[in-house]
């Protein structure tokens, strides 16, 4: 290779991310991003720290003091739940209805942890009777599942099923990578003791980050456990040195990712959650509405569909034609990525998010008018 070859950085076109995730970044967020650096312990840094740990609880619904962005992807945070509060040979209940479920199965089970999970068909949520009865029945130390399966579409009721597990004496992990800031989510009323996100789906800013909380008593009951939690990085006790009181280093957290956050979570709080929970609702309504005459039919039935990520049925003619070639005229000709099925739902589905920035009116339009533009060709 020619060593002088100059890499692809410049010009990247303007894309609407109509996918599940990363969504559009709003560009106060990339100037924010774009300031000069500080150093991690700068005392204006921590103080911008500090700040970001208190706008993130609201969004959780929790007074957690341990509530911070982990510099790591969403991912990440579910490994940091999983392998803190799950000593080898503990039991696990996983809720699995989507990819992410099963992302759970396979962290969990890396971790040493005698899984067992309750199932549900893609598409629909988990059981609430069926799931309350496999917590009776396995006692488990955790109960893990996802609130908002991106997989799917698939909003999940949380408050029976968490209050079901505390009183079986479990914790409980929930998944809030894509309702964060586009569903109500009430970590202290539900009873959840950690929960995880990302900041690419409905926080608008790019991936990169993961905020997390736990409750009090999930880490008491890290600092209880008898094994070293297998991760050094992931560790809450040694993430709580710099991000609690004592600021000591633990790694050098990616300060022009904080400072977009930063943005992201002040323009949250002058909208107000309210405001944008019923944003997202009215964009995924307007969706599925406006693209019904085209041939588009909701996979997940209205009450349990999510606001944020709809799973949309392909009319025959492009299932037929192959639904890629489709989805990348959209990309090519007007700058539109939408998401593809997974697993069991692929060359059947598309996903299409509308999520933070992008779950307007606005979005909606300009999808439907190429796909106008696409189908007539066809
Ligand atoms: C995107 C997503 C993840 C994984 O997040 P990454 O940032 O891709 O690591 C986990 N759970 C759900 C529900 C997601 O949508």
């Amino acid at each position: 290779m020619d060593s002088t070859q100059p890499l692809r950085s410049a010009a990247f076109p303007d894309r609407l991310l109509l996918g599940p995730g990363p969504s559009n970044v709003n560009p106060r967020v990339l100037e924010a991003m774009s300031q000069p650096l500080l150093g991690h312990l700068d005392p204006l840094f921590l103080d911008l720290l500090d700040d970001i740990q208190e706008a993130l609880r609201p969004l959780f619904g929790t007074s957690n003091r341990f509530t911070l962005p982990l510099s790591a992807t969403g991912s990440a945070g579910m490994e940091t739940c999983l392998v803190n509060l799950l000593e080898p040979g503990q039991r696990v209940l996983v809720g699995v209805n989507g990819v992410f479920g099963g992302r759970m199965v396979e962290v969990a089970t890396r971790a040493g942890a005698e899984v067992h999970s309750v199932k549900a068909a893609w598409g629909e949520p988990l059981d609430e009777q069926r799931t309350i009865d496999a917590i009776e029945q396995v006692k488990p130390d955790v109960v893990a599942f996802v609130h908002a399966e991106t997989s799917t579409g698939v909003h999940q009721p949380v408050e029976a099923i968490a209050q079901a597990a505390r009183k079986a004496g479990s914790f409980v992990v929930l998944d809030c990578v894509t309702s964060l800031s586009g569903l109500p989510v009430e970590l202290d009323q539900w009873g959840v003791d950690a929960a995880y996100s990302g900041t690419q789906k409905c926080l608008s800013c790019p991936p990169g980050l993961s905020p997390i909380s736990f409750s009090e008593r999930a880490l008491s009951r890290v600092r209880a456990r008898s094994t070293p939690v297998q991760s050094w990085y992931l560790d809450v006790s040694l993430l709580d040195g710099y991000y609690g009181d004592d600021r000591v280093y633990h790694h050098t957290a990616p300060i022009s990712a904080l400072y977009g956050l930063a943005e992201a979570l002040q323009q949250i709080q002058r909208e107000g959650l309210g405001p944008r929970v019923l944003r997202h609702r009215e964009a995924g309504d307007a969706l599925v509405e406006r693209l019904a005459p085209l041939g588009f039919s909701p996979l997940v039935a209205a009450a349990e569909r999510l606001p944020m990520l709809t799973t949309l049925r392909l009319p025959e003619s492009v299932q037929t034609q192959g639904e890629g070639a489709l989805r990348r005229r959209l990309l090519d000709t007007h700058n539109i990525e939408v998401g593809g099925g997974l697993g069991e739902l692929a060359g059947e589905v598309w996903r299409v998010g509308l999520m933070g920035e992008n779950a307007c009116l606005e979005s909606v339009e300009r999808l439907a008018t190429a796909l106008e533009i696409e189908m007539n060709k066809a």
